[in-house]
């Protein structure tokens, strides 16, 4: 940890706080007492905005970053997917609670619309089919 212990090293204050208490405070997981002490040091706040900043950004990036598209999940509760583009979404949202909604979201909207789309894959649960 050598290496991460030199990357937050430029606080003014030796004693300075170490990179798990900047995430700690970024993640706003510090106590009080502590956070004003480390936002107090120009250094360290820049740091700690630093880490929020890139925070954000990585999870912008992961969020939903596995997920099937909006088109998949239409054409799956449409069921025209083959068996295997199936089972996967199935298995996403049988873990993933965005895609889930979506899908429910998407069968309600289907229903309500009164969508004919009746094909034999028309019966596709959003349970897992164990
Ligand atoms: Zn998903």
């Amino acid at each position: 940890m050598d290496e991460e212990g030199r990357w937050y090293s430029d606080c003014a204050d030796s004693g300075g706080p170490s990179g798990s208490t900047l995430m700690q405070v970024a993640d706003n997981e510090a106590e009080p007492d502590l956070s004003d002490q480390v936002l107090a040091c120009p250094n360290c706040r820049q740091q700690v905005e630093q880490l929020q900043w890139l925070q954000n950004r990585l999870r912008a990036c992961l969020y939903r970053a596995t997920c099937p598209s909006s088109d998949e999940l239409a054409d799956f509760c449409q069921g025209l997917l083959g068996f295997h583009e199936r089972s996967t979404i199935v298995h996403h949202i049988t873990v993933c609670p965005h895609c889930a909604a979506e899908v429910l979201l998407l069968q309600q909207t289907d229903e309500s619309l009164g969508v004919s789309v009746r094909g034999p894959n028309r019966s596709v649960s959003v349970r897992p089919s164990r």
